[in-house]
């Protein structure tokens, strides 16, 4: 997932025609002051952190400024900043407008109906996720067609466009459709597409690429992607490994095998905070360096669920045994493990001199997962 930062997403709006506040990047206190002291930006301005998580207009990291000594200390207060865990080093200074109304309109991909919809919402400014569905319009979009003019037509009226202002908005439309077909988009958002006097302009802007089309596109291949640090170094080593938001290690092998891990955990209450896929490797060297970057993420107990199909059970087994010997004591945890397949009773009496039981059960060892996260022993 390739997420452009919104001066990124604004360059490319440029690019397609979409009207935009008059603004500029900047990067430092000086540089804000001086781009409202010289007229580059005209005052009053707006001043916004690039990050890539949403919600900095609640969290404190859009400001307004009228002059340019207050531009600066706004600069210097959002550069100060760290927003969700990510340290603020560029921001946006752009006029403020007269604001009327904030809408909100998207293209993405609707994965169940495999189309690509077409979004509008006259609730905008706040996060979708929070507006009454009934207030959003969804329009399928046939691919080989494109917007045709009566679902342009249809996307103002629920906006309640009319006049001028929906006049201004077939552009934007017609970009949103250009920008989601040339660039491969998944996702192109205005959140908040505002009203200003009788035209519409693009406050905010959301571009996601899609990663399989990336080699498409170098010219986004410098953009910073939203990986943890973590999920960085994995990358770089070809393993397969996620962050969530929860507590309990996963190690698995396959797609299918991981996601059904994830499920039973779930089932039982627990919370998933990193997943691992060894795929087909069984290398006990590839294994012992995913279960250290595994160790790193400081899980409260890791479940070591592995079939053999091509992967052979011992040598897994060797792998993490080895690994487990790395990990310093004060970082240690409860390991559950489940390995069943090919080699499958040497791979247990390899763990067991270990200290390690191997639960052939899916839920037993799910449940004794969970247990062990929450202060029990395995
Ligand atoms: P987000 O909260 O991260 O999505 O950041 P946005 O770019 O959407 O900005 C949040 C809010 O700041 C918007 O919904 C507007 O209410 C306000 N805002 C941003 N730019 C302007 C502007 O030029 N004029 C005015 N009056 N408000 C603005
Ligand atoms: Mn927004």
């Amino acid at each position: 997932m390739v997420k452009l930062a919104e001066w990124r997403g604004k360059e490319v709006f440029h690019k397609y025609g979409i009207a935009l506040p008059r603004g500029t990047v900047v990067r430092s206190p000086e540089e804000a002051e001086a781009a409202a002291q010289s007229g580059k930006v005209p005052l009053p301005c707006v001043i916004k952190a690039q990050v890539l998580a949403g919600g900095r207009g609640k969290g404190g990291a859009v400001r307004f400024a009228a002059t340019p000594t207050e531009a600066r200390e706004a600069a210097r207060a959002i550069l100060g900043m760290e927003f969700k865990g990510e340290k603020v080093r560029e921001l946006i200074l752009e006029e403020k407008l007269a604001i009327g109304r904030e809408l909100y309109v998207s293209l993405t991909l609707d994965r169940s109906l495999r189309l690509p919809i077409l979004m509008v919402s006259p609730h905008g400014g706040v996060e979708i996720e929070s507006v009454d569905p009934s207030s959003i319009d969804r329009q399928p979009i046939h691919p080989f067609v494109g917007l045709a003019a009566y679902e342009r037509r249809r996307a103002a009226e629920f906006l309640g466009l009319s006049g001028p202002l929906a006049k201004s908005l077939e552009p934007v439309l017609n970009a949103l459709w250009e920008i989601f077909q040339k660039e491969d988009a998944e996702l192109v958002e205005i959140n908040p597409l505002a009203v200003v006097g009788d035209r519409v302009v693009a406050l905010d802007a959301k571009v996601i690429i899609e990663d399989d089309a990336a080699f498409r596109h170098p010219e986004y291949s410098e953009v910073r992607d939203d990986r943890t640090p973590l999920e960085e170094i994995a990358r770089e080593k070809e393993i397969a490994f996620v962050q969530l938001d929860g507590n309990i290690g996963v190690i698995a092998n396959g797609a299918g095998l991981t996601m059904a891990t994830l499920d039973v955990l779930q089932e039982y209450g627990g919370r998933p905070g990193v997943f691992l896929d060894l795929g087909g490797t069984d290398d006990p060297k590839k294994v012992a360096e995913a279960f250290l970057l595994m160790a790193r993420a400081a899980p409260k107990a890791v479940f070591l669920n592995v079939f053999g199909g091509v992967t052979r059970c011992d040598t897994v087994a060797n792998g993490l045994v080895e690994a487990m010997r790395q990990v310093p004591p004060n970082e240690k945890f409860p390991l559950v493990a489940r390995i069943r397949g090919n080699n499958e009773a040497e791979g247990v009496a390899i763990l067991r001199t270990a200290g390690i039981t191997s639960l052939p059960d899916l839920r037993d060892a799910g449940r004794a997962v969970v247990e062990a996260a929450r202060g029990g022993r395995p």
